[in-house]
């Protein structure tokens, strides 16, 4: 049933599957890697933030509904609409610090690694500073 509905829907052009091109991918995991949550993002939710940008630069104005907090704080880094299904959304942009909390040593957001160079531990990641989202 819902694969008919499907099929009646791309027939008629309401629903359209969309693939981004590489360019875009390539600034959404730029900007993601800027904000820090390129790690918490999977391939999918980048290429759900590569679309938005892509049809942002044609013009459209997309919205990503989506509760997950990583591809959030990217849509605001790259002024993507977002709209929360269930939760209010985040207030805040947030920049995290990434550090090992058992030798304290400090990493960069975009540190590729999981645990500590120096010691193995499993890094953890604290809000580094926070900019008022426009109009939160
Ligand atoms: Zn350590």
């Amino acid at each position: 049933m819902s694969r008919l509905r499907f099929e009646a829907a791309s027939e008629r052009g309401r629903l359209k599957l969309l693939r981004p091109e590489p360019k875009f991918l390539r600034d959404a995991k730029m900007a993601s890697r800027e904000v820090g949550d390129v790690i918490f993002l999977s391939d999918a939710d980048l290429e759900i933030l590569a679309l938005a940008l892509q049809l942002k630069s044609q013009g459209y104005e997309p919205s990503i509904v989506t509760d997950d907090y990583s591809i959030q704080n990217v849509a605001d880094k790259v002024n993507v609409n977002f709209a929360p299904l269930i939760t209010f959304g985040i207030k805040f942009q947030l920049k995290w610090l990434r550090y090992c909390p058992a030798c304290r040593k400090k990493y960069p957001p975009d540190y590729k690694f999981e645990v500590c160079e120096v010691c193995g531990t499993r890094l953890k990641r604290k809000p580094r500073g926070k900019t008022r989202i426009r109009g939160g």
